[in-house]
């Protein structure tokens, strides 16, 4: 089996190249490391690696994109929301431009193709937990809109070429994911409290505090994200652990893991943060027998020695 992984060389990127040599496949990975590192795949043997922007469509005339794949999975995007501010029509190209370029491969190659999408499809919700069929409370003019916007183009443009190409898709919600691999930088919660815990800075909270968050662990996530390709769904399918925490708690346990004597310091909340996010996981578990396993303070304990080893 052939298969193209764009964003390879990204944090999900790269545990999902890992998973897809062990069960025998063929993979290339296309990535212009905007975010991503080649450390990431470095210890992958037997991986082809195309240093490439998927948003130019020179890219897809590269000799070793001219294998017929099977399947393509686009986790091509910047997906912190530091990098949102810092190259807003960069993330809306990348999953306009350049998911149609993946789409016309996939045309191309008659393969499947899985895109990643995001919880930010729906935006700051107004209902809990979030299930497939809601339609969002997104602002289109705001910080965070050009990756939630993206995202939502992504799914439709995905719609598009299934209904005039019969293209075969798969639309993975994806709802917050950590573990290692992340960078320490990334800004997103676990990482960030990872880094400040063991500098002994003070713990950034925006808002009180008390807001929610399910946080899934990669190799779960990743299990998911290859049993929705192997399905035959079509339609969005929400991954992540449903296992919600506020946000004081997550700083509390990774204080109390790394041993940091760190302060919490209380910041104000960022605009159109979500105040609960938590994923109704129902349709994978059963059409897709998903079932995350590793519980938060696993993933946190396996995540530790990367961390460490960052700061
Ligand atoms: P990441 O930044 O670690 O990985 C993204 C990879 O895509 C990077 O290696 C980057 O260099 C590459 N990339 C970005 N734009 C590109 C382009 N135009 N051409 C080629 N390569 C490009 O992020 P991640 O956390 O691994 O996220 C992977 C995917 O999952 C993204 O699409 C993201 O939106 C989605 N997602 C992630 C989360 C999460 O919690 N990590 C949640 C929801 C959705």
């Amino acid at each position: 089996m052939k298969v193209l992984v764009a964003g390879g060389a990204g944090f999900i990127g790269s545990h999902l190249c890992e998973k897809l040599l062990k069960n025998g496949c063929d993979v290339t990975i296309v990535d212009n490391l905007i975010t991503g590192r080649k450390k990431n795949i470095s210890g992958l043997t037997g991986i082809h690696f195309v240093e490439a922007n998927i948003n130019e469509t020179q890219t897809f005339a590269l000799p070793a994109l001219s294998v017929k794949f099977d399947h393509i999975y686009n986790l091509a995007s910047p997906a912190s929301p530091v990098d949102f501010p810092k190259m807003p029509i960069f993330i809306l190209e990348t999953a306009t431009h350049g998911h149609k370029n993946l789409l016309e491969l996939a045309r191309r190659c008659s393969a499947r193709i899985l895109f990643a999408s995001s919880s930010e499809v729906y935006g700051d919700a107004e209902i809990h937990p979030q299930i497939e069929s809601y339609f969002g409370n997104v602002n289109s003019f705001g910080v965070r809109s050009c990756y939630d916007e993206a995202k939502r183009v992504g799914e439709t443009l995905s719609l598009g070429y299934k209904k005039e190409y019969g293209i075969a898709i798969r639309i993975a919600r994806i709802f917050n994911t950590y573990g290692p691999r992340m960078r320490p930088s990334d800004g997103r919660i676990i990482p960030n409290f990872f880094s400040q815990a063991l500098q002994g800075q003070a713990l950034s909270i925006f808002g009180d505090g008390k807001q929610t968050r399910s946080f899934c662990y990669v190799s779960d996530l990743v299990d998911g994200l290859f049993l929705l390709m192997q399905s035959n769904v079509e339609t969005p399918t929400n991954l992540g652990n449903p296992i919600e925490r506020s946000v004081l708690e997550i700083a509390e346990q990774i204080k109390a893991l790394t041993s940091s004597a760190s302060l919490l310091e209380f910041l104000p909340l960022g605009e159109n943060d979500p105040k609960q996010r938590r994923p109704d996981i129902s349709k994978a578990r059963e059409l897709l027998k998903y079932d995350p396993r590793i519980d938060l303070e696993t993933g946190l304990k396996n995540s530790l020695t990367y961390f460490s080893s960052e700061a």
